[in-house]
């Protein structure tokens, strides 16, 4: 929008109005001089020529000099009141005018100079035009005539004419000028106040552009209103062939796999325009993978007072190098834990060959465990770095089956026994004998195991360890409870994220990757069921996994 400096526009207007406001002495004296000479024709043309020495040619005498003063002389440089000598020069020539005969209309003249000095001065002027009147017009008259009830008649009446004309003249345009002036003022705000809005405008407008996030705004119906310069780049990139500004065109715009095409309902400005507001939209915008970006849209509803929706602003934050750098960190894990299982399973293969020779030294046997167990640890890592990759493709895949999940949580204590009773801990299990459900059993035996491996490991010498299966309502409910470090509340929201350890387990140099539980997590909700935490620094920690159980249980014999 262009910069338009209306203020000083205005003070220019208001010079030009006032200027123009001063009356123009050339013209209203040309105007009392016509009339002057009208009286005399009519005069003469009626029978009462006027002579050349008589008081009416003095009369006209002077409106000449006046007239002639009021071409020649140059009014702007002189002090203000000068130019009302001349309305007082045309009082004095109608009071000569008519010292020749009372009855001659000049006297109804003097209504004219006495308007000029009101027009001029205002009330001040409006009171020497009747002080004018009544020396130069009526004391002449009442001198030359004598006092009589006609001439004091007409007198008067021409001082009263004359003086209310010049008042009414002076107060109307007092009004208007008040008038004008408090437009004048209003005008100079609203200027100051449009010149404050603009600039606050392009301030916005420099700031909106500076931010490397594309931004716009819809209006109720879904049409564009505006939009940064970031965003015009996305435009630009998402649609060659132009766009027609209304929400949900569709074009070069992808969803997040960066192949499909994104349907008119998926569009993030088609959902904005319709109330809905979201963070973390991942599109692709453009087709060719040398220039397309990945964006994360936000967008936000706009409503009035009333809580009605009238537009949308949306947020268009760039994520490419994000996105590539993820791709290309599944891409890394997938292939080094592919390329790291083929050894490990061959390793582990020959190291349980030899466990089983008989004809080995005790002590090689013993260090043959160790490799063992070792390189078990090594497959169980790289299996859960498989399956961190897998998960980013896509929802974990279940193979369901009737199961019986009594089963899978006294088997997995008891692989841990070893382990917990070299650890020093009590080990506690309370499952009944079987609890059917319909769910993937190596999946869910991978959950129970982590749990409680990770109860035995987060729990120092000494301590307990107990976990309880049972069935709450139409979900079973698997709970594992320590005595161990605790997290703290810091740390809670985080612990199913990928690769996150909590403090605690860092600083006390515990092993670990942080990805036991995010695996954990993804099955449990592949599965339709939740997993929560409970827990206290220096007291332990409660694990618990709620899975909906959409089998019928065998009735207890009894
Ligand atoms: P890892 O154990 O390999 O670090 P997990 O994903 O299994 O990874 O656990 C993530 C983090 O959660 C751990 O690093 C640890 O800080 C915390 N954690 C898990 N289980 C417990 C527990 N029973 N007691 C205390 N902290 C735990």
């Amino acid at each position: 929008m262009p910069h338009l400096d209306v203020r000083r526009r205005g003070s220019g207007t208001a010079r030009r109005l006032l200027f123009a406001d001063e009356p123009d002495p050339r013209v209203l004296q040309g105007v009392f001089a016509l009339l002057f000479a009208l009286d005399l024709v009519l005069r003469s043309v009626g029978g009462s020529p006027v002579r050349l020495w008589s008081w009416p040619a003095a009369g006209a005498a002077i409106t000449l000099v006046a007239c002639l003063a009021a071409v020649a002389l140059p009014w702007a440089r002189l002090p203000v009141w000068a130019v009302g000598v001349l309305p007082v020069l045309d009082v004095a020539a109608l009071g000569l005018s008519r010292l020749d005969t009372l009855s001659a209309g000049a006297g109804i003249l003097t209504v004219v100079p006495a308007l000029w000095l009101g027009r001029q001065y205002g009330r001040k002027g409006a009171a020497v035009g009747g002080v004018a009147a009544l020396l130069l017009v009526v004391l002449p008259g009442f001198l030359y005539f004598g006092v009589s009830g006609i001439t004091l008649s007409k007198a008067l009446l021409i001082v009263v004419v004359a003086g209310w004309a010049a008042l009414a003249i002076a107060s109307a345009l007092e009004r208007v000028r008040a008038g004008w002036e408090e437009a004048e003022r209003g005008r100079v705000e609203l200027a100051a106040a449009l010149e404050t809005i603009e600039h606050q405008r392009r301030v916005s407008d420099a700031i909106l552009d500076t931010v490397d996030v594309g931004l716009v705004l819809l209006d109720g119906d879904g049409v564009y209103q505006a939009m940064n310069r970031r965003h015009q780049a996305f435009m630009r990139l998402g649609y060659p062939d132009g766009h027609a500004g209304r929400a949900g065109q569709l074009g070069e715009v992808y969803a997040e796999d960066g192949t499909t095409p994104l349907p008119r309902e998926a569009m993030p400005t088609h959902r904005a325009s319709q109330g809905e507001e979201f963070d973390d939209c991942r599109i692709w915008i453009g087709h060719d993978p040398r220039t397309n970006r990945a964006v994360s849209v936000s967008a936000r509803s706009v409503r009035d007072e009333d809580g009605t929706f009238t537009g949308a602003a949306l947020a268009y934050n760039d994520v490419t190098d994000f996105m590539q750098a993820m791709r290309v960190k599944d891409e890394f894990i997938a292939s080094v834990s592919h390329e790291l299982r083929t050894p490990l399973t061959s390793i582990s293969g020959y190291v349980s060959i030899l466990l089983e020779r008989e004809d080995l030294p005790r002590q090689v046997l013993s260090q043959l465990e160790v490799v063992d167990r070792n390189a078990d640890r090594l497959r169980r890592l790289v299996t859960d770095l498989l399956h961190t990759a897998q998960a980013d493709e896509g929802p974990m895949h279940v193979v369901r089956s009737r199961t019986d999940l009594g089963e899978i949580v006294r088997q997995s204590v008891r692989a841990a026994g070893p382990a917990a009773r070299a650890a020093g801990i009590d080990v506690e299990v309370e499952a009944p004998d079987s609890l059917l459900a319909v769910v993937d059993p190596q999946r869910m035996a991978q959950v129970v195991d982590n749990l409680v491996s990770n109860a035995l490991k987060y729990t120092p010498s000494g301590g307990s360890v107990r976990v309880v299966l049972g069935v709450d309502g139409d979900r079973l409910e698997l709970a594992v409870t320590d005595t161990g470090i605790g997290i703290e509340a810091a740390d809670l929201a985080r612990l199913f994220t990928r690769f996150f350890r909590a403090r605690h387990a860092a600083e006390q140099s515990i092993q670990g990757v942080g990805l036991g539980l995010s695996i954990a997590r993804s099955i449990v909700e592949s599965h339709g069921g939740r997993i929560e935490v409970e827990s206290e620094v220096g007291r332990g920690s409660t694990f618990r996994v709620r899975i909906p159980l959409d089998v019928e249980q065998p009735v207890a014999p009894g």
